[in-house]
């Protein structure tokens, strides 16, 4: 047996394989992402935490021979257990490692490609129809994210493409589940009426929805230009036309809500209309301005949606 594995096995350290599993199921819980394994990262120590790892077993030095330098290296033998784990997993093309991600999004982490998703899935026994409720990082998907995101606003958009052909192959859901991550992480997870920003006890829900202005229906573009991340109840009331936006992206109330029975549209004593959304406030906009809903987007929502 090679000295490495002679140490794991005195230092009663835990299987690679199990090792794989939890990873699999951390970057599951982190999103999708952890920063790379070097001493000091937090991530370290929550995997260790899991299997009750001993001080002794989180800090005892492997030294590994470097020939052609001539010099001894000391890492951690835990740092090294992860990262072959890592290997492995990457290997399996379950998880991307940080010199390819670095390429895509600037950082150095660990991400899950979209077999790495279903797998943690699997583990975590949660239905593959959940998938496209959950906001997790993978691979495939931010690659989806930097296509909506990279490119300037065009001056002339149209929201409007032309009609879809229904078509089995993956690529569909790999853009929409892109517009929904781009837009969502475009506005914060807030909805950009009224700020609610909340996930499920469980962590893994968000409840803020990515909105098309120009509705899927209606042939309307998953581009970050004709998305807006909006809460259920304002989700709603936007895509039946209670409310609009200005072009300068403040609100337009409905006349129509001066005529509902007096019993309507409040929750206790807060009136959805004077409280929920109140007219001429500014929404939330992203920090860069190019990824600001489009103005053509907006226009057609006033024009075909919004009741005056
Ligand atoms: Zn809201």
């Amino acid at each position: 047996m090679s000295y490495e594995g002679n140490m794991l096995k005195e230092m009663a350290m835990p299987p690679k394989q199990e090792v794989e599993k939890v990873l699999l199921k951390t970057l599951f819980r982190h999103d999708g992402v952890v920063k790379e394994f070097s001493s000091g990262e937090e991530i370290v120590n929550e995997i260790a935490d899991i299997f009750s790892l001993s001080e002794e077993q989180r800090t005892i030095p492997l030294e590994r021979i470097y020939k052609k330098e001539n010099r001894i290296v000391r890492t951690p033998l835990w740092h090294r257990l992860l990262y072959r784990a890592a290997d492995s997993l990457s290997n399996s093309k379950l998880i991307i490692k940080p010199s390819v991600t670095h390429k895509l999004t600037n950082k150095k982490e660990w991400m899950l490609t979209e077999h790495g998703v279903d797998k943690a899935l699997e583990l975590f026994n949660i239905p593959i129809e959940q998938k496209d409720y959950l906001l997790i990082k993978s691979y495939e998907v931010e690659k989806e994210v930097k296509k909506l995101t990279d490119k300037p606003a065009p001056a002339n958009y149209n929201p409007i493409g032309i009609k879809k052909k229904i078509t089995v192959t993956g690529t569909k859901t790999l853009r929409s589940r892109g517009f929904r991550q781009a837009v969502i992480e475009n506005y914060d997870y807030k909805c950009c009426v009224c700020g609610l920003k909340i996930k499920s006890p469980n962590f893994q829900f968000w409840e803020v929805e990515a909105a098309h202005i120009v509705s899927h229906t209606q042939n309307g573009k998953d581009d970050i230009w004709n998305g807006l991340a909006l809460c259920r109840l304002h989700h709603w009331a936007f895509d039946v036309g209670w409310f609009s936006l200005t072009d300068d992206y403040k609100i337009l109330i409905s006349s129509l809500s001066n005529k509902i029975p007096v019993d309507f549209g409040k929750i206790w004593d807060y009136s959805f209309f004077e409280n929920g959304l109140v007219e001429n406030r500014i929404i939330l906009l992203p920090k860069n301005n190019s990824l600001f809903p489009h103005k053509k987007s907006i226009e057609w929502h006033r024009n075909h949606i919004f009741h005056r």
